[in-house]
């Protein structure tokens, strides 16, 4: 299987005034062409961090990341970067805000513009193209975000907690209606989440992550025998409760461990 991202001994450390923080601990594992992988961990944990040092916001001290078989720096993958916040700006019209990274990139062209047009048709937000950000509901300006990230044509995908700022109702809704945009649009993706229930209804591994400093504890392949393979089938197969309960314990454990030594 192709990989497209490839990490291996990443280890890295933040230097302040107070000293050390040593963030992230031996970290190696391969993101497949096309494969949807969550990473969940508990709270400052590192998973910003891992993100962070992937996208190249942070310098890469230990150990070794490639994309596309080439090393992080000399690679001209695009990694698109999507955050917990969308973002938008209230200036610009909804189409505007698409473009912006294009226009930053110098990417603006006749092709580029038409497949803007397009994403935003097809993801239901046609109408809204010349709309201001605050005249759209949290989960429409998500997909915007999305959107904007998208035509930019990144071959990884880097999702931080993106729906954690948006209500229940709304947070399953659009990390379905994302999950089967990222599918359809065959883009391979890292999706960080304190979300279990999210991790396991998107992902097709669930990558567990120990208290700080991040150690990979457990990689979970997710298998589901369905006809269709979409989120809100996944939540209702039997499978499912299997994988919460598998992941919660994995979570579980470092916690109960935690609690031992206070
Ligand atoms: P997560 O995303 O899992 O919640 P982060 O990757 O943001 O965690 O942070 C991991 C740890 O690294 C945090 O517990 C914090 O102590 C430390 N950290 C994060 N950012 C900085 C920074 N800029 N300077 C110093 N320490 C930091
Ligand atoms: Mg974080």
């Amino acid at each position: 299987m192709e990989q497209v991202l490839h990490l291996q001994h990443v280890s890295y450390t933040y230097h302040t005034l107070d000293g050390e923080t040593l963030a992230l601990s031996d970290i190696s594992f391969s993101l497949n062409k096309g494969e949807f992988i969550a990473i969940v961990g508990p709270s400052g944990c590192g998973k910003s961090t891992l993100l962070s040092l992937i996208c190249g916001l942070l310098p890469l001290e230990q150990g070794m990341i490639r994309i596309n078989g080439k090393m992080l720096r000399e690679s001209t993958t695009n990694v698109g970067y999507m955050l917990q916040h969308d973002e938008l700006f209230e200036w610009r019209t909804i189409y505007n805000n698409v473009i912006l990274g294009l226009e930053v990139q110098h990417a603006l062209t006749a092709r580029t513009r038409k497949h803007a047009h397009e994403l935003l048709g097809i993801y239901g937000l046609g109408d809204f193209e010349n709309s201001r950000p605050s005249e759209l509901s949290g989960g429409m300006r998500q997909r915007v975000a999305l959107i904007r990230t998208l035509v930019l044509d990144p071959e990884i995908l880097l999702l931080d907690e993106p729906f954690s700022a948006l209500d229940y109702q709304t947070r399953l809704q659009v990390g379905d209606d994302i999950g089967q945009i990222l599918r359809k649009e065959g883009k391979s993706a890292l999706l960080v989440t304190h979300d279990l229930s999210e991790a396991i209804s998107l992902a097709d591994r669930v990558i567990v992550l120990s208290r700080r400093p991040a150690t990979i504890k457990q990689t979970i392949p997710l298998v589901f025998k369905l006809d269709e393979d979409t989120p809100m089938n996944r939540r209702n197969a039997p499978e499912f409760k299997t994988y919460f309960n598998l992941v919660w314990k994995e979570l579980n454990e470092d916690e109960a461990s935690a609690r031992e030594n206070i």
